[in-house]
């Protein structure tokens, strides 16, 4: 080992053995650092949780392209902006919404039927074909009166 660091210390100007393999080394070496950093920024952008950053960057530091294998096997499939607007998109699909007829649980506006239990809550309205609540005696959308709507049933069968 000695011998070899004397050797890539010491080389000759004309030696291009020497040189090329202190390129090679000093390749690796950048190649290792840019590793480890793409695993830290990624894990951060991943994770709230510090000792799986700090873990998953040590086991990169030692291990390296192995780390780096285990940690894309390992590492939460969506970041933390994806994870935030997928948030964002249930809340306000929960938040637009009433309680099941039947059986009182919360019940999306966009849902025809209950997931609970399997109620008919709304039925398309036969003018703007708009999902309309049993409860409702006028289509909020379009002003179209209850009496002229017609199942949903009906417009699957034609189609
Ligand atoms: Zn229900
Ligand atoms: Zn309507």
């Amino acid at each position: 080992m000695n011998e070899i660091l004397d050797y890539l210390v010491n080389f000759q100007p004309n030696d291009w053995f020497g040189i090329s393999l202190r390129g090679i080394f000093i390749y690796l070496f950048v190649l290792w650092i840019a590793i480890v950093i793409w695993v830290a920024r990624d894990s951060v952008g991943r994770s709230r949780n510090l000792i799986f950053q700090v873990f998953m960057i040590f086991l990169t530091i030692i291990l390296n392209i192995f780390g780096l294998l285990i940690y894309l096997i390992v590492r939460p499939q969506k970041t933390l902006i994806e994870k935030y607007h997928e948030d964002l998109e249930y809340r306000a699909l929960v938040e637009n919404e009433e309680l099941c007829p039947k059986c009182e649980k919360p019940l999306p506006l966009v849902f025809q039927f209950c997931p609970h239990c399997g109620e008919e809550a709304r039925k398309a309205c036969k003018k703007c074909h708009k999902l309309v609540s049993k409860s409702w005696s006028v289509c909020p959308y379009c002003g179209n009166k209850k009496s002229t709507q017609k199942k949903v049933e009906h417009k699957k069968n034609k189609l």
